[in-house]
């Protein structure tokens, strides 16, 4: 008669009884591990995997709440990617149930912003029209690249308390082809700490701009 080990072994593993809120980081990149390529579970190669294990140990909470639960079994079921947790938990801004429509809304605001941008680039506007349209772009910027920028590498300065500068601004006259976007600075050391392209510039002319919009950081 086989015994409930041998039988148990046969079973397989069901990842909703294998993450709780509140188990350590540690167990739970491990459960996550022997989840995967069972039945209903995503498949994975050690190569594919193993990175993505290393990512999760440096960003879940520890120990792991129940959002990062429900988010580690959406994972495990194929309801969402991989890049899409990773994504959350770099941010750590919204719940997960919010990530998604709060992506779309923080990227067509991005996107609204630097179309109003580009349509302005050139024409003759008054300082407070400028100003306007430069707060607007800033604000929808911030918040799609504050929770992802660094802090000043030498003082220690956050990224809220950094220089935000428009490359280039809406008073520049003349582009280079290449990319444009939003850099950081420290105004205490006088350094450039991130990029963040939006858009890269496939033609140039003074008063004529097309870009193609990209939403990255490099
Ligand atoms: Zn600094």
């Amino acid at each position: 008669m086989a015994t409930l080990e041998a039988l148990q072994a046969q079973m397989p593993i069901l990842p909703e009884n294998r993450f709780v809120p509140g188990m350590s980081r540690t167990d739970a990149v491990g459960a996550f591990r022997e989840c995967v390529n069972q039945p209903q579970t995503i498949f994975s190669t050690d190569h594919w995997l193993r990175p993505k294990l290393d990512s999760l140990r440096l960003l879940l909470h520890d120990p792991i709440t129940a959002d990062e639960v429900s988010a580690l079994l959406d994972v495990l079921y194929k309801r969402h990617f991989m890049k899409d947790l990773l994504e959350w938990l770099t941010r750590k801004t919204e719940p997960w149930s919010m990530f998604f429509v709060d992506r779309e809304e923080r990227h067509a605001a991005l996107s609204q912003a630097q179309n109003e941008w580009l349509n302005n680039f050139g024409k003759p506007l008054s300082g407070k029209q400028r100003a306007l349209i430069e707060r607007k772009h800033l604000a929808a910027a911030k918040k799609e690249y504050l929770p992802i920028a660094k802090p000043c590498a030498s003082c220690g300065l956050p990224p809220e308390k950094l220089e935000w500068f428009h490359y280039p601004s809406l008073g520049a006259t003349r582009f280079t082809p290449g990319r444009i976007g939003w850099q950081t600075r420290c105004g205490i050391c006088r350094q450039e700490i991130d990029f963040f392209t939006t858009m890269l510039i496939c033609t140039t002319r003074k008063d004529s701009v097309k870009g193609l919009m990209l939403l990255t950081r490099t």
